[in-house]
């Protein structure tokens, strides 16, 4: 049995302690998805854990599998990338390629989220595409080209395994699967840029909010988004307090609950009832995207 315990991650991921005020109500089944998210992504806090004497239940380490387009290969295919794929951490924050620089690898995110951005010539940042175990970080190295105008940042930590450009250059020519993958994958991460582009001309910064909570918690394993304010509104391109705002409002309908940076989603279908059409324009072509890769 374990502890009731929650591990907030006040400072981003770096600082582990035991929260003892609130989050009491969060049950085991918490405990143990947090414990198992900090075995997947922090040894040092899980070393701490066992310094402790403290109850480490069913350690999950991150797998290439976890990936949607790695575990939709055929197995021989999939057995002859392994060796080519190094299991990489990713802290949030973290840039995998700045602006104008030449693209060595390509990420296939396990339990990390990244964030592909816009920047413009004053600084300001815009996201217009996030990408989880659904995809791939780094479409343009097999579609040609060798740099990337568009910055790519850690969203939320975990786990990618990357490949080498020469590997992801050569699999994509010979091997059919993966070029068929990459290529159904490419045409939905361009419905998700398209979307985005009209979702932040069109729709309210409130519903964006909901946007960016609900694609997180897809490509997340609990109901749980470790982001603080700052970070949201920088990735959504608005001022800080206009996320405050968007966050109170939705903590007061009882759809979250926040708190420094760990925002826990306690009602997700009522947050599906807040936000814009674009989310479930963007989820129903990833969903067709898996259903058309079973079909094939
Ligand atoms: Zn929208």
């Amino acid at each position: 049995m374990l502890k009731t315990v929650i591990f907030c991650e006040h400072r981003f991921m770096q600082i582990l302690h035991i929260c003892k005020q609130g989050h009491q109500q969060s049950a085991t089944q918490t405990a143990e998805w947090k414990i198992k998210s900090f075995a997947a992504r922090d040894q040092p806090a899980v070393n701490k854990l066992r310094k402790n004497k403290m109850a480490i239940p069913h350690i999950t380490p991150h797998s290439p599998k976890q990936n949607h387009l790695l575990a939709a290969l055929p197995d021989a295919d999939f057995r002859r990338l392994l060796p080519e794929l190094e299991a990489v951490q990713m802290k949030i924050g973290q840039p995998l390629y700045e602006t104008g620089s030449q693209m060595r690898h390509v990420y296939f995110p396990a339990n990390s989220i990244v964030s592909l951005l816009y920047v413009t010539r004053n600084g300001a940042a815009t996201e217009i595409a996030v990408i989880g175990n659904e995809g791939m970080v780094g479409v343009a190295l097999f579609m040609g080209g060798e740099t990337t105008q568009n910055p790519t940042m850690v969203k939320s930590s975990g786990y990618a395994y990357r490949l080498k450009e020469s590997v992801i250059k050569e699999e994509f020519k010979h091997c059919e699967s993966l070029q068929y993958i990459l290529l159904r994958y490419t045409h939905a991460l361009l419905a998700q840029i398209t979307q985005t582009a009209a979702c932040n001309r069109h729709h309210s910064i409130d519903q964006q909010f909901c946007r960016c909570l609900l694609s997180s918690l897809d490509r997340l394993p609990s109901n749980e988004v470790s982001m603080t304010q700052e970070f949201i509104a920088n990735t959504l391109g608005v001022r800080r307090e206009s996320v405050t705002e968007a966050a109170k409002k939705l903590q007061s309908a009882g759809l979250i609950h926040y708190s420094r940076g760990h925002i826990i989603v306690t009602d997700r279908k009522g947050l599906e009832s807040e936000v814009c059409e674009c989310y479930s324009v963007v989820k129903k072509e990833y969903d067709r995207m898996r259903s058309d890769r079973i079909a094939a």
